[in-house]
């Protein structure tokens, strides 16, 4: 194991499953996932990590009806761009809802849930999934 797997594994861990990016003190910007170096500030921000409420609405969703290979048995199901209260966008799959109930605007709440395994061609799945709120 290299010096910089264990902080860089925490690290995700910390995105995947507690949903804590990143708050910058001096903007007061949120950033999701989280960053080493504000984008607006840059060396004169401030970057402390920050755990989202997990609460947020629905910005935009499509269904997916054709899905990638290993996720055909929860087709057709919803993913969608999440603006968390902070004011930061997440794109998630929304669970316990019909594709035909999602509505721009819907509260929603994170959730955890299995999910499956990355396999190899290297796909990024979260911990935590969205549902009506
Ligand atoms: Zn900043």
């Amino acid at each position: 194991m290299t010096e910089y797997a264990v902080p860089f594994h925490w690290r995700r861990f910390k995105e995947r499953y507690l949903l804590i990016g990143s708050k910058c003190e001096k903007c007061k910007r949120y950033f999701y996932p989280g960053r080493a170096i504000c984008p607006v500030c840059r060396r004169s921000g401030s970057l402390k990590d920050y755990r989202f409420s997990g609460k947020g609405k629905v910005f935009s969703y499509t269904i997916i009806h054709v899905p990638p290979k290993g996720f055909e048995a929860y087709a057709p199901y919803i993913i969608a761009i999440i603006e968390l209260e902070e004011g930061c966008k997440v794109i998630s799959q929304v669970v316990d809802c019909k594709p035909e109930d999602i509505k721009i605007g819907m509260p929603v709440r994170a959730c955890f849930r299995k999910i499956r395994e990355e396999d190899k061609s290297g796909l990024v799945l979260y911990g935590f999934k969205f549902r009506p709120d």
